[in-house]
C-alpha cells in the first residue's frame, strides 16, 4: 500500500459536523503515513467526507463529487460517511465514484484507494449492519493538519431518534472509544504542539464515563484548552458539571442544541426535555462554570408542528436564556424519519420565520460580545495575516488584534474596542482579510 500511495497527491473535502472533521483529519493522517501528500492542484486522489444532516447538505455533497469527477477525470474519487451510507451502487456509479463506503468503514479508505490505483474495480459498500454494529472505526490522529485545534472523536452513533433526525439511521448504534486509547491519542496530539482539543461524538453525552475522560485528558501537561464540540442538554448532569468545573483547561463554552423553545414542539420532536428543564440546565451550568460561560445552541425553524405561537415561544425563550451564538437552520424533511410524513410549514412562512430568527440570533450574539468591549480578553492565535492575528477566546468569541510578533498557537491578550462580523476587534487592527473558517455545525 505504501509503495502505491507514495508521492501521490490527495485533496480532501470535509462536510458537516466536528465528528466528520476528525474523521477527515484522520484519513489525511493515514494517507500521509503511506507517503501521499496533500495538494489541491491536479490531485491523484480526491476524498470527500460526506454529510446527510439536511437535504441541502446531501445535495452539496453530490455536487462536490460531480465537480471532482469533472475537474479530475483521471483521479480516484472516494466518498465516505453519512451521505455515502445512503447511496446505492447505482447512485455511486452515476456520480462517477471510484469508491463509496458508509460509516464505521472509513479506516479502510487508504487501502481501498491503493487497490483502486493498482487497478482494482470500483468499490461500493454501505454498512448494512450499522444499526447493530458495535465496532469502532479505527482511525487515529497524531496531529491536526487542516485546523489549528484538534477534534478528537470519542463516541459514535445515536439511539435517541429525534423525530426529524436521520443521524441514528446512518451513524448507527452508540459506541464509546476505549478511554485509554482516547487519552493516548490526546497525549500524542498535545505533544505534537497542538494545545487545544475538542472532544466530539455524534451524541457525546452517551460516552460511557465522560466526567472521568474530561478529568484525565484535562490533566495532560501540554494541554491548554479543552472543549466539547456539542453536547445534548439532557447529558449535562451534576457529575459532568463538577468534572468540568474542576478541570482548569476546560473552556467556558458549552454548545447545547435546543432546537425549539416551545414545549409542544419539543415533545413532538421527541427531544426528551421541556423548555424549563433546558433553562435549569443552563442555570446550573452557569452556576458551576461562572459568568464567562458562553452557551451557544442550534435552533430549528419550521418543524411541521411549529405554529406561529410556538415560533413566538421559541423567540422569547432564546432571549430569556441569553444564548450567545445560535446556529439557525430551517427544517428539512429527511426520508425515513417520523417528521418527514408530517405536513410542512408553508415555504413563505418558513422563510419569514428563519429571517426573524437569524436577526434575533445576530442581536443576541452582539449583546453577548458587547459585554466584553473595553475588558481584557485572551485569544489562542489560529491565523496570522497582514499583521493581524485571529483566534478564539476561551469562551468561543472570535477576536482580532495586531499580531505584534505572536505566532500561531500562542496566546495573545487584547482589549476589544469594536464588534463587527461576529468578531471583537482591538483598536487599530489592520484589515487582514481572513477567509471564513470552515463552517462546522
Ligand atoms: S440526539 Fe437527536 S438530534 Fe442528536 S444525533 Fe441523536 S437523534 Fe439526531
Amino acid at each position: 500500500m505504501t509503495k502505491i500511495l507514495s508521492d501521490k497527491k490527495f485533496s480532501i473535502q470535509i462536510q458537516g459536523c466536528r465528528t466528520n472533521q476528525y474523521e477527515g483529519e484522520a484519513i489525511a493522517a493515514a494517507l500521509e503515513a503511506c507517503g501521499a501528500r496533500r495538494c489541491d492542484e491536479s490531485p491523484d486522489i480526491v476524498v470527500i467526507v460526506t454529510c446527510a444532516i439536511t437535504a441541502v447538505a446531501d445535495r452539496k455533497c453530490r455536487k462536490l463529487i460531480r465537480r471532482a469527477r469533472r475537474e479530475h477525470p483521471n483521479a480516484v474519487i472516494a466518498a465516505c460517511g453519512c451521505s455515502s451510507q445512503k447511496m446505492t451502487a447505482r447512485d455511486a456509479e452515476e456520480l462517477g465514484l471510484d469508491i463509496a463506503i458508509g460509516n464505521r468503514r472509513k479506516y479502510t479508505l487508504p487501502r481501498l484507494v491503493a487497490e483502486r490505483l493498482a487497478g482494482a474495480p470500483r468499490f461500493h459498500e454501505i454498512n448494512e449492519k450499522i444499526m447493530t454494529d458495535e465496532s469502532w472505526d479505527a482511525l487515529s490522529l497524531d496531529r491536526p493538519r487542516l485546523h489549528t485545534r484538534a477534534f478528537l472523536k470519542v463516541q459514535d452513533g445515536c439511539a435517541h431518534y429525534c423525530a426529524y433526525c436521520i443521524v441514528p439511521f446512518v451513524r448507527g448504534k452508540p459506541v464509546s472509544r476505549p478511554m485509554d486509547e482516547a487519552i493516548e491519542e490526546a497525549r500524542r496530539i498535545t505533544e505534537s504542539g497542538c494545545p487545544e482539543i475538542v472532544l466530539t461524538g455524534i451524541h457525546l453525552g452517551l460516552y460511557e464515563n465522560l466526567p472521568e475522560l474530561v478529568r484525565r485528558i484535562g490533566g495532560l501537561p501540554k494541554l491548554k484548552r479543552l472543549r466539547f464540540g456539542s453536547i445534548e442538554p439532557f447529558a449535562v448532569d451534576e457529575a459532568l458539571l463538577a468534572a468540568l468545573a474542576e478541570t482548569p483547561a476546560f473552556c467556558e463554552h458549552l454548545h447545547m442544541p435546543l432546537q425549539s423553545g416551545d414545549a409542544g414542539v419539543l415533545a413532538d420532536m421527541r427531544r426528551g426535555y421541556a423548555p424549563e428543564e433546558f433553562a435549569k440546565v443552563a442555570e446550573r451550568a452557569r452556576a458551576a462554570l461562572g459568568d464567562e460561560l458562553h452557551i451557544s445552541t442550534d435552533l430549528m425553524i419550521g418543524f411541521p408542528t411549529e405554529s406561529r405561537a410556538a415560533f413566538r415561544n421559541s423567540m422569547n425563550f432564546i432571549k430569556s436564556v441569553e444564548f450567545g451564538k445560535i446556529h439557525v437552520f430551517p427544517f428539512s424533511p429527511r426520508s425515513g424519519t417520523k417528521a418527514a410524513a408530517m405536513p410542512p410549514v408553508p415555504e413563505a412562512e418558513l422563510k419569514e420565520r428563519t429571517a426573524e430568527a437569524l436577526e434575533a440570533a445576530a442581536e443576541l450574539h452582539k449583546k453577548f460580545c458587547a459585554r466584553r468591549l473595553g475588558r481584557e480578553i485572551t485569544i489562542l492565535t489560529e491565523e496570522i495575516k497582514n499583521g493581524a492575528a485571529r483566534g478564539l477566546t476561551r469562551n468561543y468569541i472570535r477576536a482580532e488584534a495586531p499580531a505584534r510578533g505572536t505566532r500561531v498557537n500562542e496566546e495573545l491578550t487584547l482589549t476589544p474596542a469594536r464588534y463587527a462580523d461576529e468578531t471583537l476587534f482591538a483598536a487599530e487592527t489592520p484589515s487582514a482579510g481572513f477567509s471564513e473558517e470552515i463552517s462546522v455545525i
